[in-house]
């Protein structure tokens, strides 16, 4: 008996070795090493792939043609946190994927559930996810594991299958679409410049543009002119261009003083960002409307502040909600940072139930979030198939994760090939391993990146 569950545990100790020597990180959120994340045991592994962003499509991608990785590394992952529940949780709308993945499970004679959300969003919100799958809410500022849980994304499900291959995450898919020629799904090499990626979806169809990294509700701007300096990492999904006068654009550059000035003059305290924020109706005491009213007064009311340090940025509040077209989300991002700055944390973890409620009747149709936020008009058809990219150069950051930077084990000069780990952490701390995602010289190392130079010559598409 004992040298069963020994070998249990060794089996268990060369997954994780295997996703730590890999780097794997979270591929839809932060980037939280994988290889800490799947060090327990929990009753519910979930199966993001949600992918409620509007627009983007990569992870569809992944389930349609990459369905076979994808359920054999659930199995091992479900195997390894021994979870009675193995959920995957994607909208009923994705029935070729639903389909793809029902055909891998039958296949692979596994035993998988399947969990369809409406077309809503945030549908992939981890906490709200594990709210509608297992009907707990996880603590304000807590993670799933305090329910009980775990939640990966369908893309960190492919990496781990490589991992399991002994390849490392080099590359990823992502979306690039909106103002571009031939909008497209790419596998790109980590570390690429979005100018690249850009040329490679056929360039820009406009001349003055913004590129939004991520999704538009949550997604990060990008100045045209930084394009050529801004680079993939493993976290990163899809960009999307869009015109530079663009709704929310605007909304993007206002300063803080404005947003307080707004506050104090524009905000009528009618509390709808609090009634639609998503981690309001799953129980949080997140209240929007308080801090925009604290705000109001001079930061008076420091207990309502506090409120900030649980929000998710979705964007609910003041791309959809509020009827003044102010911003309580920029205003909790600002709050966030002067509370943190001060050591100041979120201690209140009690649940209020009553919150729920109404979470059935507030839910935000994916359709008509995207157009109340303008992108009806950006909406592209987009050919499920992969271009694989190749670029002359990468800048690979050292930090793509939650955690500590990885330390560089290159020096410039010296010959890589993709694949090559550059620079690591200790197998104990909090970080993730990078490798070389392409084969080629050292040109530079310094503290944020190392950039590797090919000899190819250009970008092909
Ligand atoms: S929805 Fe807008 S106007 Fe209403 S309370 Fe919130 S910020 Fe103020
Ligand atoms: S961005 Fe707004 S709606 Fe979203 S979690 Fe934060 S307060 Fe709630």
């Amino acid at each position: 008996m004992s040298s069963s569950l020994d070998h249990e545990v060794v089996k268990s100790l060369d997954v994780l070795r295997k996703i730590y020597d890999a780097g794997v990180v979270g591929a839809g959120g932060a980037g939280f090493p994988t290889h800490k994340k799947l060090n327990c045991k929990v009753e519910y592994f979930i199966i993001n792939g949600a992918e409620c962003e509007p627009l983007l499509k990569a992870d569809q991608f992944i389930m349609q043609t990459r369905s076979e990785e994808i359920v054999k590394a659930a199995d091992i992952i479900g195997k390894l946190l021994e979870a009675e529940h193995i959920v995957f949780a994607l909208k009923k709308k994705y029935v070729k994927e639903i389909q793809a993945l029902k055909e891998a499970i039958e296949k692979q004679g596994v035993r998988m559930e399947f969990f369809y959300m409406e077309g809503i969003y945030p549908a992939g919100d981890e906490q709200v996810i594990v709210h509608e799958v297992t009907g707990r809410t996880v603590p304000p500022g807590g993670i799933p594991l305090s329910v009980n849980t775990v939640v990966s994304n369908v893309t960190t499900l492919f990496h781990v299958y490589e991992a399991m291959q002994n390849r490392p995450v080099t590359s990823r898919y992502i979306t690039v679409t909106g103002e571009v020629k031939k909008p497209s799904i790419l596998k790109v090499p980590i570390g690429i410049s979005l100018d690249n990626c850009i040329e490679a979806a056929g360039g820009a169809a406009i001349e003055d543009y913004k590129v939004i990294m991520g999704g538009p509700m949550m997604g990060k701007f990008v100045d045209k002119e930084q394009a050529s300096n801004t680079f993939i990492t493993k976290t990163d999904g899809g960009i999307i261009l869009i015109p530079k006068e663009h709704y929310l654009v605007q909304k993007n550059t206002i300063s803080i003083a404005h947003m307080i000035n707004q506050a104090k003059s524009a905000c009528i305290q009618c509390s709808y960002c609090t009634d639609m924020c998503p981690r309001y109706l799953i129980g949080h005491k997140l209240r929007p409307h308080r801090v925009m009213r604290a705000m109001a007064v001079n930061n008076q009311e420091e207990e309502a502040l506090k409120d900030a340090l649980i929000c998710c940025e979705c964007g609910i509040c003041e791309l959809y909600a509020c009827p003044m077209g102010i911003s309580p989300r920029k205003m909790n991002i600002h709050v966030k940072g002067v509370l943190r700055s001060k050591g100041i944390k979120y201690t209140d973890t009690e649940i209020y139930t009553g919150n729920t409620q109404m979470k059935d009747f507030r839910q935000i149709p994916l359709a008509r979030l995207i157009s109340r936020i303008d992108m009806k008009r950006l909406e592209r058809d987009i050919a499920f198939e992969a271009i694989e990219i190749k670029t002359e150069d990468v800048r690979i950051h050292l930090k793509q994760h939650i955690g500590i930077s990885a330390s560089p084990i290159v020096g410039i000069g010296d010959r890589v090939v993709k694949g090559e780990l550059i620079a690591r952490v200790d197998e104990e701390a909090l970080g993730a391993n990078i490798h070389s995602s392409i084969d080629g010289m050292i040109a530079e190392v310094n503290a944020d990146f190392i950039k590797i130079k090919s000899e190819y010559s250009g970008v092909n598409a």
